[in-house]
């Protein structure tokens, strides 16, 4: 069986335990990845040890030349592509189309981050005094953990190691348990691209080893992508601890669609956006809000587009939606499908785990969609990472949007209208970091703030310029050519 270690110091290395676990392909248990370094708390201190002190050279590294491998990065994940696109595929199960569109993403964040070493502006501001200069500039912060979920197994870690890298900090990446083939793949693309030793190191393991990372004093910014559960978690720990931390935690997605829609686009928007990556996206579609008077009609459009829907593994050419990520998601489907139907919700169709022939050997589950949840209900309102989607009626265009905001979270919202008005009206109300007119609630874009309000995230934001925010911090100097001394606020009132 294929043996794979954790990357420290530009070497690879065993868990010092010498201890393992084992990870699966969804589509087919059967199918054993590979055999995974267990990391723990020793493995965390050496990393962190190495980590520290290449940030004293690397942070001294003229930034366009930091950026010069994050280009090489970038090329070698553009050759790379549709070799990794099958490893991420196997290991997580979204098919390969899909996640050759998660390799672009990190090859779009290489290209930007290498771009933005040539910027990171600063700012100067006139003195209050004479003779007087006042500057401020970006500096990296120091050791970064980043903590990943397992779906976008390549692109979301490369929105925090990329620009956390390019702005002059180290990094210590945990990617998750159910993606570490990709944590892998991510450290011999920055060893082939040059990256000096220690500069960025992968950490393989379970989620107590991730909490060593986020304990440790040394560490000073946390990256973390997963459930809001874990995410808060995080949160108080870096509170007590006084670290920067960037939180992107769960959604509970809404689409609404206007009486004057363009149905036929809002349902190809409602079956990419809920059962795209079997509806495990954190801006996956999970709520459909419809106008009564299209209500009818366009449940029954998106019955049937979704019913020809091609499940399977996503190896094979094809296929539409993939595999959940393992036997418990499966069953959280099933039981949220029973709680739905018990609580009023009306099996427009799908409903079941796939246990028929291949599928027996996978974690398939059917795409599903209930209609009539109301605003009360627990499928209204639980996130389920998982390809059930629920569909709520709207008696006018306010009550939609009370429904759409009527959620715990706020990452991803959408609706389709060609009512210009009324367009911007919901670009305005919708309480989400993200916002699509006449698009789905999925397709962000490495230029542009990623991240959500409320349940969802902290105030930061990832991609483009702004995740370089979370990675730097201000330094302001003062330089005083007078010769004398000067006193702020003082000598010259
Ligand atoms: P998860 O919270 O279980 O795990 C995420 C990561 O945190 C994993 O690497 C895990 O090992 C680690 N972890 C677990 N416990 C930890 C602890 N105590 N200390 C430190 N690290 C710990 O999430 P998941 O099941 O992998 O992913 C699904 C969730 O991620 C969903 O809620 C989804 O919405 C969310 N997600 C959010 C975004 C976003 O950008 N907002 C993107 C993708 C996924």
């Amino acid at each position: 069986m294929e043996q794979f270690k954790n990357y420290i110091n530009g070497e690879w290395v065993p868990a010092i335990s010498g201890k393992t676990f084992l990870n699966y392909n969804p589509a087919n248990l059967e199918d054993v990845i590979g055999e995974f370094a267990l990391s723990d708390k020793e493995d965390v201190e050496k990393a962190v040890e190495v980590a520290k002190a290449a940030f004293e050279k690397w942070r001294l590294v003229p930034a366009p030349r930091r950026g010069e491998i994050m280009r090489k990065v970038g090329d070698i994940f553009t050759r790379r592509k549709k070799e990794l696109a099958r490893i991420m595929t196997r290991e997580m199960g979204k098919p390969t189309f899909e996640t050759e569109g998660d390799v672009q993403e990190a090859i779009d964040t290489a290209y930007y981050a290498a771009s933005e070493t040539r910027r990171l502006f600063g700012a100067t501001v006139p003195s209050e005094m004479e003779n007087k200069v006042n500057l401020a500039f970006r500096v990296p912060v120091g050791v970064v953990g980043v903590i990943t979920a397992w779906n976008f197994p390549i692109a979301v870690p490369s929105w925090k190691i990329l620009p956390a890298v390019a702005a002059g900090n180290t990094v210590i990446f945990k990617p998750s348990k159910d993606a570490p083939h990709s944590g892998v793949i991510f450290a011999e693309i920055m060893e082939e691209a040059g990256i000096p030793k220690g500069v960025f190191n992968v950490l393989l393991g379970k989620g107590s080893m991730g909490d060593h990372i986020v304990s440790h004093p040394d560490v000073r910014v946390i990256g973390f992508t997963g459930s809001t559960e874990v995410g808060r978690h995080i949160a108080e720990v870096c509170g007590k601890n006084n670290k920067k931390v960037s939180l992107e935690m769960g959604g509970k997605n809404g689409q609404i669609v206007m009486d004057d829609a363009n149905l036929d686009l809002a349902v190809d928007g409602a079956l990419w956006g809920a059962f795209g990556t079997t509806g495990q996206r954190c801006t996956a579609t999970s709520r459909i809000i419809a106008h009564k008077d299209i209500y009818d009609k366009f449940i029954e459009m998106l019955k049937v587009r979704t019913e020809k829907l091609k499940i399977g593994s996503g190896l094979e050419a094809g296929i539409d939606m993939g595999p959940v990520i393992h036997r418990a998601s499966q069953e959280n489907c099933e039981r949220i499908v029973k709680i739905a139907l018990e609580e009023g919700g009306r099996l427009i169709t799908g409903g079941h785990k796939m246990t028929q022939g291949d599928y027996a050997k996978g974690c398939f589950f059917e795409p599903t969609i209930i209609a009539d949840v109301k605003v009360n209900d627990t499928l209204f309102n639980e996130e389920v990472f998982g390809p059930v989607l629920s569909i709520t009626k709207a008696e006018s265009f306010e009550h939609a949007l009370e429904l759409l905001n009527h959620s715990e979270y706020g990452l991803s919202g959408a609706i389709y209208t060609k009512d210009v008005n009324r367009a911007w009206t919901a670009a305005r109300e919708i309480q989400t970091g993200l916002c699509y007119i006449n698009a789905p609630t999925i397709g962000a874009e490495a230029n542009m703030p990623f991240g959500g309000v409320k349940g969802t995230g902290n105030g930061q934001r990832e991609g483009g310029w702004t995740a370089f925010d979370i990675f730097t911090e201000w330094k302001t100097v003062y330089f005083d050519y007078s010769d004398k001394l000067q006193r702020a606020q003082i000598d010259n009132h």
